[in-house]
């Protein structure tokens, strides 16, 4: 791309240093600069046109302008734009959200706490954890099992949960006391001739056998997403998940559902938590909970986690945690907003209508030459590249990317895999058009 002198991507190179991104490339190359959005269309601010097969980062369930979040947001903005929730002061639209959070609880739910992202809502829920061992006189009791190839975010508790190398080369993490269990994408993992059946046997076996050599007194939690997200699109396979809660209960351990990616009608329920049939104490949601219009997170707590970390609150005098911008009455107005229209729209069955089709267009693509294995659930999926002569692991992924950007197609190349994910507006015919430009990609690729 070339790049004109004071045009607005000259001047993202010169000022804006941006996430998940190598610098020196972006100083090189510059970004693609999104200007506008409509359904589930970004336009770019050359005026081109692209099917957003992401939902920008998992989380536009609703589409682009969408007029009643603008709206949602106006009124509150003018209303009360900001308040905050320390030391027992509220605003409307938090209280509300908390409330319609609780009830929408697929499992008991006692409490909601408010925080801004993905990774801010895990590193509240690693918080609360040894918080409440230390209430409970189990000062011991603080270690964290996550997997390998598990997304939890960014921040330096988050990220040492995230089980991807990325997160921790050259940052010094994963902290001490966290650790990675398997994880359950069989066709990567499978030991020659394993079964289903037996490697699933095999992931309970290795989570029990790490709980062993660390002693199930000193395991606190273990955190999981419903469908792995960005560590590939990885769903379990039958069975995964009644193993894996089997052990946390034998042990006592806390298991949290990271339901940032599923929750909110990703995987044909409203929450993973009821596709896969878990008992989590924790859910912690983000993204789809206001279609990323604004930020916002939450956390769900059973009372089981909230009781004794309230008691222990009142011993210290306060609950030492929380973010200025918390509960925040803009975003949790957008946000309330968002669940109504998914509610009202039925998208949870506008997944269920579409997720065959999807699935099926999908698992076509597992028969062209260059492709190794599709996957997925509900409206997300991953297709796999085969690896190839000449190219790197990692390489062929990007290289599709590109190709179907020049077509109008935005994906996320995650290595060899490319990840879709559509906002759940999505109609059928708009569907068709996102495969065949998809298909389109893989043979210019050919
Ligand atoms: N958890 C999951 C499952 C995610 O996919 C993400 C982000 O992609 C996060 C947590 C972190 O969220 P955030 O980027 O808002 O911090």
């Amino acid at each position: 791309m070339t790049v004109q002198p004071n045009s607005m991507e000259a001047r993202d190179k010169a000022y804006h240093m941006h996430s998940y991104t190598n610098a020196r490339a972006l100083e090189r190359d510059g970004a693609l600069v999104m200007e506008r959005g409509e359904g589930i269309y970004v336009y770019d601010n050359n005026g081109k046109k692209y099917i957003e097969g992401m939902s920008g980062l998992w989380s536009v369930a609703v589409g682009f302008g969408e007029n009643r979040l603008v709206e949602a947001a106006t009124r509150q903005m003018s209303k009360l734009p900001y308040y905050h929730t320390f030391t027992s002061r509220a605003n409307g639209p938090s209280i509300e959200l908390a409330e319609k959070l609780v009830q929408m609880a697929p499992v008991p739910m006692s409490k909601a706490f408010f925080t801004n992202s993905g990774s801010e809502a895990n590193d509240t829920a690693i918080k609360m954890i040894w918080y409440r061992s230390n209430a409970m006189g189990k000062p011991e009791k603080k270690k964290i099992i996550s997997r390998i190839k598990g997304y939890h975010g960014v921040t330096a508790v988050s990220a040492s949960l995230t089980g991807l190398p990325n997160n921790h080369r050259s940052f010094d993490l994963p902290l001490p006391g966290i650790f990675h269990t398997s994880c359950p994408h069989y066709r990567a993992f499978k030991l020659e001739g394993e079964s289903e059946a037996a490697f699933v046997e095999r992931c309970a076996k290795e989570l029990e056998d790490l709980i062993l050599r660390e002693g199930p007194e000193t395991v606190a939690a273990f955190i999981g997403e419903p469908v792995m997200g960005a560590g590939g699109v990885i769903v379990p396979p039958a069975g995964y998940w009644p193993a894996i809660q089997a052990i946390l209960k034998k042990y006592d351990i806390l298991f949290i559902a990271d339901e940032v990616i599923c929750g909110f009608g990703r995987t044909g329920n409203m929450f993973g938590t009821q596709t896969f049939d878990l008992q989590p104490d924790f859910m912690t949601l983000s993204k789809q909970i206001s279609s990323s219009y604004q930020p916002i997170s939450a956390l769900l707590i059973n009372e089981n986690v909230y009781a004794p970390i309230a008691d222990e609150s009142a011993k210290i005098g306060t609950f030492g945690h929380g973010v200025t911008a918390a509960g925040h009455p803009v975003a949790a107005a957008v946000a309330l907003e968002n669940i109504a229209i998914i509610e009202e729209r039925d998208l949870v069955g506008n997944v269920r209508a579409l997720a065959p089709k999807f699935q099926s267009r999908l698992k076509e693509l597992e028969g062209h030459p260059l492709a190794i294995e599709a996957r997925g659930i509900g409206l997300i999926g991953a297709l796999e590249l085969a690896p190839r002569e000449g190219f790197a692991t990692g390489q062929l992924g990007p290289k599709l990317f590109s190709i179907m950007v020049e077509k109008g197609l935005i994906s996320r190349a995650i290595g060899d895999s490319l990840a879709l994910c559509p906002p759940l507006i999505i109609n059928e015919s708009q569907l068709d058009v996102l495969f065949d430009t998809f298909e389109a990609s893989l043979d210019v690729l050919k």
